[in-house]
């Protein structure tokens, strides 16, 4: 294992030294980028708010993190420094988190699920284009994904010009249905697809549902289709495969070729953070041949990026290490159960899978007064059928006792804590 909780100490001299090899723009002499600290006038690099926080000094010195830097002969040698902090996340989230072999997998630090799921999308379409010599006639590729994937997806097909055919779920169980997929395999092949990028779940937004690869490759399989996998970690990534602890989505499984996840969700880390990581010797798909003027590959969606959202994780992730923050979320999984038990006590149609921090409750069961009083998310803001309860940081006991004595009230219960052994 890469990861281990090191010291607030040991962490801020490790973001000093790598802000140290990075290119000081105060003193150096550097004049060929366009980059520089933040400005001076509304950000003081001499305040002493700065002192404090490894963050905010690499906030303000602002160190440009464009490209992938886990590869160590391909980076910017302006920024290395912070770079190689996040090639060390890289590292630990793709290893210890996801399983694979060591020094086998590449990624950046992302701007979040969003973007790691179309630079996901925009690789196997550009691996499937010079594959088969397609030119630009994609329409023998096709995603697929379920229902209860997130949009991102019908963002990514509708960027990339690819076909997208979703698999309807079990209204209980969130299991995509059989029969759907051989419905959109046949849809498939009507319309001439013979290569499938193919989305799996591990946690929906709206359910927390994770989907089994196996539900989808059975059939897939048996068909003449190429298929690549990418995993949906947005929402799961830092919980799943805490909780869960023998779960089957990760890098082991060599059917799996990417991830996303996502650090400004279950991580608690800056808006505009999150992951994409992938086998290594799949970088150069979405390489811009164009990109010349950053050595090293910018075979990344964003381009420029902040250094400091890398750091943020670093941070994080090295603060914890391995063993608190398996406890941090075994806590979140420990409270949400606490909640389904009351729910089912309660007999109120509600959908909660083992390891997950979401609970989604049926319309029936609630009150306008109860969701708009706990600020609960409807699936669809037009025509609510159920309504979720994610049990962040924020969300402690006495705030679910609050929600749980008006949902008694409202089913004319009196209220029974629980009593766990
Ligand atoms: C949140 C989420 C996304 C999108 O992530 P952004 O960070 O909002 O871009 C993608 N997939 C899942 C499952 C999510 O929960």
């Amino acid at each position: 294992m890469n990861w281990r909780r090191y010291s607030k100490a040991q962490i801020n001299q490790n973001i000093e030294e790598a802000l140290e090899q990075n290119v000081n723009f105060y003193d150096d002499l550097a004049m060929g980028v366009p980059a520089s600290h933040l400005d001076g006038e509304e950000f003081a690099s001499n305040s002493q708010i700065l002192e404090g926080s490894t963050y905010l000094k690499t906030l303000v010195a602002n160190p440009n993190h464009i490209g992938v830097h886990t590869d160590e002969s391909e980076s910017e040698n302006f920024f290395s420094g912070t770079q190689k902090l996040e090639a060390e996340v890289i590292k630990v989230i793709g290893e210890d988190i996801l399983r694979a072999d060591a020094e086998s997998v590449d990624g950046y630090v992302s701007s979040g699920g969003t973007e790691g799921n179309i630079q996901a999308l925009w690789t196997y379409r550009n691996y499937f284009r010079k594959r088969y010599d397609l030119g630009k006639d994609y329409s023998s590729i096709a995603v697929i994904c379920s229902t209860d994937s997130h949009y991102s997806f019908d963002k990514g097909a509708d960027l990339l010009n690819l076909h997208i055919f979703k698999v309807e779920v079990d209204q209980n169980t969130r299991k995509i249905k059989q029969q759907s997929l051989e419905k959109q395999i046949d849809n498939c092949k009507a319309q001439g697809v013979d290569k499938i990028i193919l989305i799996c779940n591990m946690m929906t937004t709206m359910f927390g549902s994770v989907d089994d690869l196996d539900d989808y490759w059975n059939k897939l399989s048996a068909e003449n289709f190429e298929v690549k996998v990418h995993v949906d970690g947005a929402y799961g990534g830092f919980l799943y495969p805490f909780t869960v602890t023998d779960q089957k989505l990760n890098f082991k499984d060599d059917r799996i070729t990417s991830f996303s996840l996502d650090a400004h969700k279950m991580l608690q880390a800056p808006y505009g953070t999150g992951l994409f990581l992938i086998r290594k010797g799949n970088l150069h798909h979405t390489l811009t041949d164009t990109a010349q003027y950053v050595s090293g590959m910018d075979c990344t969606l964003i381009g420029s990026r902040s250094g400091a959202n890398a750091i943020a994780v670093y941070k994080i992730l090295f603060n914890y290490g391995p063993f608190d923050w398996k406890e941090k979320v075994d806590r979140l999984a420990y409270r949400t159960k606490m909640l389904a038990t009351h729910l089912t006590n309660l007999k109120v149609k509600f959908i909660h899978f083992e390891g997950s921090n979401i609970i989604t409750i049926h319309k029936n069961y609630i009150t306008p007064e109860i969701s708009g009083k706990y600020g609960l998310v409807p699936d669809n803001h037009h025509d609510p059928s159920w309504y979720k309860i994610v049990v962040m940081d924020h969300v402690r006991g006495d705030k679910i006792r609050k929600f749980l004595e008006d949902l008694y009230h409202h089913h004319e219960v009196e209220f029974q804590p629980l009593v766990f052994p």
